[in-house]
C-alpha cells in the first residue's frame, strides 16, 4: 500500500525525481542524493515495507528480487569485481531515515570498518 507521506513511494510514484539506475515491475534502483561512496545506490521494493525483516516475512519473493537487483546492479555499476556492500539500516540505532526499505549498495572504494563510531 502506497504511503502518501513517504518519501521513496513518492519517488515510486514519479512526485519526487530520481537518477534511476534499473528498474524491473516491482522494484526501483536509483542514486543515492547524498552519495558515501563512488557507487551507492538504493534498491527498493515498489510496495511499501517499513524494513528488511517487515519485506522478507510480508513477501519473501519481494525481498529475494531486491537482491537479486543489488547484485545486477553491482555488475552494471562495475564492482562485482572489486567487491561492494549491500546494507539495510533498520530502526534508530541503525540511523534508519526512510521508512521505505531500500538496499543500499556501496562500492568503488574501500569501504573501510563495517561500524563506524
Ligand atoms: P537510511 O539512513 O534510511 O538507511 O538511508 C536513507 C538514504 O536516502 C540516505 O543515504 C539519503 O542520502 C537518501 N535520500 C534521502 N532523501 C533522498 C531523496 O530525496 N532522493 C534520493 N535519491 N536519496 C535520498
Ligand atoms: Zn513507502
Amino acid at each position: 500500500m502506497a504511503d502518501a507521506a513517504c518519501l521513496f513511494c513518492r519517488i515510486v510514484a514519479g512526485e519526487i525525481s530520481a537518477t534511476v539506475v534499473h528498474e524491473t515491475e516491482r522494484t526501483l534502483a536509483f542514486r543515492d542524493i547524498g552519495p558515501k561512496a563512488p557507487v551507492h545506490v538504493l534498491v527498493i521494493p515498489k510496495e511499501h515495507h517499513e524494513n528488511v525483516g517487515a519485506l522478507a516475512a510480508g513477501d519473501p519473493g519481494l525481498a529475494a528480487e531486491v537482491l537479486r537487483v543489488a547484485a545486477e546492479v553491482a555488475v552494471a555499476e562495475g564492482v562485482d569485481k572489486s567487491g561492494y556492500r549491500v546494507l539495510f539500516n533498520t530502526g534508530p540505532d541503525s540511523g534508519q531515515e526512510v521508512l521505505h526499505v531500500h538496499a543500499h549498495v556501496l562500492g568503488g572504494r574501500p569501504l573501510g570498518a563495517l561500524v563506524g563510531g
